[in-house]
């Protein structure tokens, strides 16, 4: 007979998404247990641009220090290169990643946090050891086979592949966090939308000391504009810096078979020398692997007492660096939810806006990240790539595009415009920091219209405190300490933010949690006397309430609500609120 193990949350999968679930709900104080196929974590550094709201839930995690200790910083993202090959010509650079000085203001104002590169290599083992320490019960080498749910659990079926036994794991909750491949997703029968297997790339590691040819022009993206490197892939040869300056990451076009037979270390090494223009430079091959283009997601993300995040629901190429981020906001998203219901504090219907939420993120970023493949041909097309599949032509109509010619003024204009274009990809403030959830039953209006978006939405990130939005990040100061309101919030707690004459919410407040038998974090900010000082007056400015109004943040950072002034139903007001948000019965 097998063993059973019982647990309140089973998470398949120990990647981005499934260890930052798990830390997530360790923190809460919920039972979980996390399963793994493999023996290891992530053996290759995919991911790596890590943006501002991913560090805001590390930051509220505790683990932001740590994860910056093993970044590389801002500065060092700096630019965007596009070239012939590294050693070779180069067709120009955007400065990326908020590092222009016309962005820089708009990062820096938008988040207590910075963007930054942490390979997933590094990211993984952050949140697992966290995960562990706070309480997670794991096993690795461990892969889930099956499951079968009824109306108080999932039993979840788990071959142990050291023995090759099965157990069963009876959870209230499952999470399927296993990848582009979930096999809970299909167990389930999740729908989804779109194709994978567009194109395939081979993802290649390797050691060289490139420093020479990139010191000058820090970035973490060289792109190779060469015959051949625009076939297959994502369309352009890649090399991105895993380590400064001596650890790399090969991106080559390969044909789609070889996503089942992989490549040979020669075949990486011919793939190698042509990126970097130089035969003469000692290099090493760590590891080969190739991974195939995806353009899916899925329609909704849980079926009953199963939810699916990250790579199981959302299935894109690289371009954008949204995948790990958008796996860790998920779980973000979820794992409040999931406390609250498990300790009877909120209904199960609660959970129903998980999908409803995440759900057209997952569309969004799916969407960008291939909308961003499509803008890589017109740069070839101006480059002078394009003109010829004989490469000795190619690179002639590419030295032409430098000509004192009408033909090589117009492509010298188009270069540059295609290049700026590139912002969509390397300066998504508005798509990496500006969701807001719409529609869902999570968060109440306040009876006013959505605020219309000034500048580009994805490009800019927009400020607001309209229900649904994440709330806006000022310094203010706390108990003698430079905080960010977001760190005034969070922590699996609701937080009601007031001013001066809001003494009516903060007991409000107080009774509604012992209404709902919930924490509700209640402060004000304002001059001295309130709880957190603001100083610049910042918040004054950011808030779009008057004083003795108020704003309900729920525990990922998203406002709840807001009363626009002083009420003098206040309890019943957020009563009522909770009522709703909490799908209390
Ligand atoms: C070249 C490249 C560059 C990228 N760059 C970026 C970037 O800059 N920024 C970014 O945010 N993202 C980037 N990504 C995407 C990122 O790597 C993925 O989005 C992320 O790894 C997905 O995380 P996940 O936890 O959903 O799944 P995975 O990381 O795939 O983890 C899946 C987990 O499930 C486990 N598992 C699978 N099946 C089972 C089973 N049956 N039973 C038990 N366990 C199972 C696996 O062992 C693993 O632990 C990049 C990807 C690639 C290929």
């Amino acid at each position: 007979m097998s063993t059973t193990y019982e647990t309140d949350v089973l998470i398949v999968g120990s990647g981005p998404a499934g260890s930052s679930a798990a830390a997530l709900l360790s923190s809460y104080g919920i039972r979980n247990m996390m399963v793994s196929r493999f023996g290891w974590l992530a053996d290759t550094p995919r991911a790596h641009i890590t943006n501002q709201r991913t560090m805001e839930v590390l930051r509220d995690l505790g683990l932001e220090a740590e994860a910056v200790s093993v970044s590389s910083g801002q500065n060092l993202m700096a630019n965007n290169v596009f070239c012939y090959s590294l050693a070779g010509e180069e067709f120009g650079r955007i400065l990326s990643w908020g590092n222009h000085p016309l962005r820089k203001a708009d990062y820096e104002l938008a988040s207590p946090t910075a963007i930054c590169d942490i390979p997933q290599t590094y990211m993984e083992p952050i949140l697992f050891q966290a995960a562990s320490r706070r309480g997670t019960k794991v096993r690795m080498n461990a892969e889930f086979i099956g499951l079968v749910q009824d109306e108080n659990g999932v039993t979840a079926t788990i071959r142990d592949r050291l023995n090759d036994q099965t157990f069963t794991v009876r959870a209230k909750y499952l999470i399927g966090a296993d990848g582009a491949r979930s096999n809970v997703a299909e167990v389930i029968g999740l729908t989804m939308e779109g194709r994978t297997g567009l194109s395939a790339s081979s993802n290649v590691i390797f050691e060289a000391d490139l420093s020479r040819y990139v010191q000058h022009r820090p970035s973490v993206l060289y792109w190779v504009l060469q015959p051949g490197s625009n076939i297959g892939g994502i369309g352009a040869g890649v090399l991105r810096m895993v380590r400064p300056w001596h650890e790399w990451q090969a991106i080559w076009g390969v044909d789609l078979d070889k996503a089942e037979t992989g490549i040979t270390v020669a075949e990486a090494e011919v793939a190698l020398r042509k990126l970097i223009g130089d035969d003469d430079i000692p290099l090493r091959v760590k590891s080969t692997a190739v991974w195939t283009v995806n353009n899916m997601y899925a329609s909704n993300y849980a079926v009953g007492r199963v939810f699916c995040m990250g790579d199981a629901v959302h299935k894109h190429p690289p371009l954008n660096g949204l995948g790990s981020n958008t796996c860790i906001q998920d779980a973000f998203n979820l794992c409040w939810k999931l406390a609250a219901v498990l300790k009877g504090q909120a209904g199960v219907a609660l959970l129903d806006t998980y999908s409803t939420e995440r759900q057209p993120v997952g569309k969004q970023i799916v969407t960008r990240a291939n909308k961003s493949i499509e803008d890589y041909p017109p740069i070839f097309e101006a480059v002078g790539l394009l003109a010829s599949a004989d490469a000795d032509e190619a690179n002639r109509h590419i030295a032409a595009r430098k000509a004192p010619t009408p033909e090589g003024k117009a492509r010298r204009k188009k270069l540059y415009a295609t290049i700026e274009r590139k912002n969509y990809e390397f300066n998504t403030h508005g798509v990496e920091l500006g969701q807001r959830y719409t529609g869902s039953a999570a968060v109440v209006s306040d009876g006013t219209p959505e605020p219309a978006y000034t500048r580009d939405p994805e490009l800019y990130f927009h400020p607001t405190t309209w229900p649904g939005a994440r709330l806006p990040h000022v310094w203010v100061e706390h108990r003698a300490k430079r905080v960010s309101t977001l760190d005034l919030c969070g922590h699996g707690r609701f937080t009601l933010l007031t001013g001066i004459g809001g003494e009516g919410w903060i007991a409000a407040a107080q009774a509604a949690g012992k209404t709902f038998g919930i924490e509700i974090n209640a402060l004000t900010i304002g001059p001295s006397g309130c709880d957190a000082l603001d100083i610049y007056s910042d918040w004054y400015r950011a808030s779009e309430i008057e004083e003795d109004g108020c704003i309900l943040v729920r525990p990922d950072h998203h406002v709840a609500w807001r009363a626009p002034a002083a009420s003098t139903t206040s309890t019943a007001d957020l009563e009522a609120v909770l009522q709703t948000i909490l799908a209390r019965t």
